[in-house]
């Protein structure tokens, strides 16, 4: 179908070297979508590619530290020189520190800030001139469930993730004249890397997932492929400015 149709597209994922990302990157290359894929762990990215290539779409790593400016804009060029063009970025490179508010240090902040919600803003900033040369662009920003609620150990996580919905509304109002599209995907609690790490961290945590999810399950990082293909396609051209959940019915359960 032509609305979800992304041969001749081309997209640079943050963090599509596993979890969440790769079901975005998976997503986008079935639609046809040459995908770069940035992030620090070579071994990771070794495999991720293998998956995406498979699809028969051309698929590259691109090593980045999310965390430094330049390396953000070098990820970004170097996409658009190897590709020839950039039509759709996805912001999606995060991590968090768990811990009480009280004890964390102006590092741990910053880390979590620069990670989750200054790279999504350097590297939109970077992809601009490619998107608008290309006509027009699609952005997609990770948020999270902590764009919605908060949670005693995720002070600098929830601020970056709530200041990734109004960074996408902000972007949407912006570059609507430019026909570029910037929305944001807010996942439930899903089975990942970082995840896994939270199972061990916070006492409960997976019987309160399954309680408050009404699917009653984990996502999976297979679950966005299809948002990702949506958000990144003709389909949703006169959709910007949204933050949409894909979370099993989470944020909506009483
Ligand atoms: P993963 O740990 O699997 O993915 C995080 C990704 O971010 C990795 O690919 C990692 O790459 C990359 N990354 C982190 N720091 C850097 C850095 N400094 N430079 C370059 N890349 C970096 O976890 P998820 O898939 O779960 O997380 C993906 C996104 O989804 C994040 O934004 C997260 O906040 C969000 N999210 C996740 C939820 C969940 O339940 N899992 C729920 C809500 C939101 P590398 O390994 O190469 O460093």
């Amino acid at each position: 179908m032509t609305i979800f149709d992304l041969n001749e597209r081309v997209a640079l994922v943050t963090g599509g070297n596993g979890g969440i990302g790769l079901g975005m990157a998976k997503g986008l290359a079935a639609a046809g979508c040459t995908v770069a894929i940035a992030g620090r762990n070579k071994a990771k990215a070794q495999a991720a590619l293998k998956e995406l290539r498979a699809t028969g779409a051309p698929a590259e790593f691109v090593e980045f530290d999310v965390t430094q400016e330049k390396s953000c804009k070098q990820a970004i060029e170097q996409t658009a020189k190897k590709f020839g063009r950039l039509d759709i970025l996805v912001n999606n490179a995060g991590t968090t520190v768990r811990k009480q508010p009280q004890d964390l240090t102006a590092e741990d902040w910053h880390l979590v800030m620069n990670t989750n919600l200054t790279s999504a803003f350097i590297c939109s900033q970077a992809a601009y001139p490619h998107m608008v040369k290309a006509g027009g662009g699609k952005i997609i920003n990770t948020g999270s469930m902590m764009s919605l609620f908060g949670a005693s150990y995720a002070a600098p996580y929830a601020t970056s993730k709530g200041g990734i919905v109004q960074l996408t509304r902000s972007l949407a109002v912006a570059w609507a004249k430019d026909n570029i599209q910037v929305n944001a995907i807010l996942p439930g609690w899903v089975d990942t890397d970082l995840t896994r790490q939270a199972r061990e961290q916070v006492t409960g945590l997976n019987d309160k997932v399954m309680t408050r999810t009404p699917a009653q399950r984990w996502g999976s990082p297979d679950d966005f492929a299809g948002i990702a293909v949506f958000l990144a396609a003709p389909a949703s051209d006169f959709v910007t400015g949204a933050a949409i959940a894909i979370d099993g019915g989470y944020s909506v359960m009483a």
